[in-house]
């Protein structure tokens, strides 16, 4: 079965002591290898192992979101997740001997220098000696999606899931978004204390991880796992630096005018998510409609996107819709076997349904453009340089709006650039705390809960936190999903932002040539460096001198702010 759909694909679990032995029989052979090709012939069945082992994990962690409430989909994911950090012990094992200083220099011509840089970073950052702290790390971290994945949350009469009561805090009836807002946070509120242990618990065991691999700090090692090569913490701290200096006080007069176009003495939290009097513009139709509508705007975009969005839906490659038990979010997943994507998403009649659309259609856009790309690593880049793929083509769907929005898709391409603009502040908030976390590693419950009001006062200086109890005492990082599961992501979105202002700003200009430098970062790959990968294809890096001002300068302007 070469091309099936979804749902008829199977991987049989591994049995450990066979993949033991198979890595044995790989380093046996490397070291046997007489020349470069017989190498190359090992290295090229390490690929492929790891290309199984890892559909399988993909797979397992898929149907686990797909229903929470799946026993066996459950005992699955649970499994992947104590086997993965055997696996990556036999692969920081095997990339030892290949990293040696007899066969460096060899890899390195063939394959270019990221994949010794990457693999370093791989061999770095993990020991058998934190095995079974990798295990308890993601039990947490399942154990938390779970908490949120099961919420029941009754309102006026239905009972919702956390997705399915988003759609309630963004109602134009501002009785109806604040008594949503507060049911949303009562439902935190009320299971605080859980919610502070398991982050407690997370934040201790990758302390620990940290110090037995003798990182100064966890940030360190966090920064490791998440493979940055050419730029470091310094760099990230100016980036900081610079979105408090050029566009808190931007954000700060947009919250201003949206105060005044909706008539309010204050603009509290349960505001926010509205910008004008008549409500946020939402797609004009149902489910199947919206299919519909992205097969033929991808027709028309294309560079293969028709041909790839039709594969997808043929395929069964796309689940969307929210219901009950499924976890929260959206993600795009990779099934090497079969060398698809598959899109993830909790669809709920917003316009946010558009936006995660795209966005994750860029992802599998990207990872489908570069199947071909070896070794596996190559598969992706890392995710500041992936979150390039997915938010340009948010902006660069734009001209397609009408097909969803008809009439409002003026209103709705306004409220995306100003949603972008508002999130970078967020989005370097939740990375700043983190740091402040893991550099606190001794902090209370009630410190870090300070450490957050502390981010609002700096980032998001206009928040009204409306007396909602858990919001005032500093709970609101706790709906934050990443800083859960994955450390040390979230600056890359900001990252990746300012990289995707820069092709809307291109595509104003010549939308040709930006379509085209967009297919073509798609097609590299991880074949390069975050930095490298964003010169190459002709835009400017975050972290350069001036980028982040002339960037939000241009994109200001449509706002007349
Ligand atoms: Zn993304």
């Amino acid at each position: 079965m070469s091309d099936p759909a979804f749902s008829q694909m199977r991987v049989d679990r591994p049995d450990a002591a066979q993949v033991e032995t198979e890595y044995r029989a790989l380093e046996q052979a490397f070291d046997d290898a007489a020349d470069a090709s017989a190498r190359r012939a090992v290295l090229d069945r390490w690929d492929g192992l790891r290309r199984h082992l890892q559909t399988w994990h993909s797979l397992a962690h898929c149907r686990f979101t797909l229903d929470t409430r799946d026993e066996e989909a459950k005992a699955e994911r649970e499994r992947a997740d104590e086997l993965e950090p055997r696996f990556e012990g036999f692969d920081v094992s095997f990339l030892r001997k290949l990293l040696g200083d007899e066969t460096r220099d060899e890899l390195r011509a063939s394959l270019g220098d990221q994949a010794i840089a990457f693999w370093q970073k791989m061999v770095r950052s993990f020991d058998q000696k934190i095995e079974q702290d990798k295990v308890a790390e993601s039990k947490l971290d399942a154990a938390y999606t779970e908490l949120l994945s099961l919420a029941e949350i009754e309102f006026r009469g239905e009972t919702y899931n956390l997705s399915g009561l988003s759609k309630f805090v963004e109602d134009p009836d501002r009785d109806i978004r604040r008594e949503a807002t507060e049911k949303r946070w009562g439902w935190f509120g009320d299971r605080a204390a859980k919610f502070d242990q398991l982050f407690d618990d997370l934040t201790r065991v990758r302390c620990s991880m940290a110090d037995k691999l003798g990182y100064p700090d966890f940030v360190e090692m966090g920064y490791d796992r998440m493979s940055r090569i050419d730029y470091g913490r310094e760099d990230v701290d100016r980036f900081r630096a610079g979105v408090r200096e050029h566009v808190v006080p931007l954000c700060r007069e947009l919250r201003a005018c949206q105060q005044e176009s909706l008539g309010l003495d204050r603009l509290t939290i349960y505001d926010e998510p509205i910008h004008d009097p008549s409500g946020n513009p939402k797609p004009a139709g149902g489910y199947e409609w919206m299919l519909q509508r992205a097969t033929a705007m991808f027709q028309e975009m294309g560079h293969g996107l028709g041909e790839f969005f039709s594969m997808m839906r043929e395929r069964g490659l796309l689940d969307l819709e929210t219901r009950e038990a499924k976890a929260p979010g959206g993600y795009c997943t990779f099934f090497e076997d079969w060398s698809v994507p598959f899109i993830y998403a909790n669809f709920n009649g917003t316009k946010h349904d558009v936006e995660v659309f795209t966005h994750e259609v860029g992802h599998a856009f990207q990872s489908w453009s570069s199947r071909g790309r070896f070794p596996l690593d190559y598969r992706w880049p890392t995710s500041e340089a992936c979150e390039i793929h997915s938010m340009s083509l948010e902006f660069l769907t734009w001209p397609h709006m009408e097909k969803f929005f008809g009439e409002d898709a003026e209103r709705f391409r306004r409220l995306h650039l100003k949603g972008s603009l508002l999130f970078l502040p967020y989005g370097v908030a939740v990375d700043h705390f983190q740091h402040l976390v893991y550099e606190n590693p001794a902090a209370s419950h009630a410190d870090r809960h300070e450490m957050w009001k502390q981010m609002e006062r700096t980032y998001l200086p206009w928040r009204d936190n409306a007396g909602i109890e858990h919001l005032e005492k500093g709970g609101r990082w706790q709906m934050q999903m990443h800083i859960y599961g994955m450390p040390f992501y979230y600056i890359d979105y900001t990252l990746a932002q300012v990289c995707a202002f820069q092709y809307l700003a291109w595509a104003d200009r010549d939308r040709r040539a930006a379509m085209e430098s967009y297919a073509a970062l798609c097609h590299r790959g991880g074949s390069a460096p975050f930095q490298q990968l964003t010169r190459d294809a002709g835009l400017k890096s975050p972290f350069d001198e001036g980028v982040l001002k002339s960037v939000v300068g241009h994109v200001r302007k449509p706002l007349g702010v």
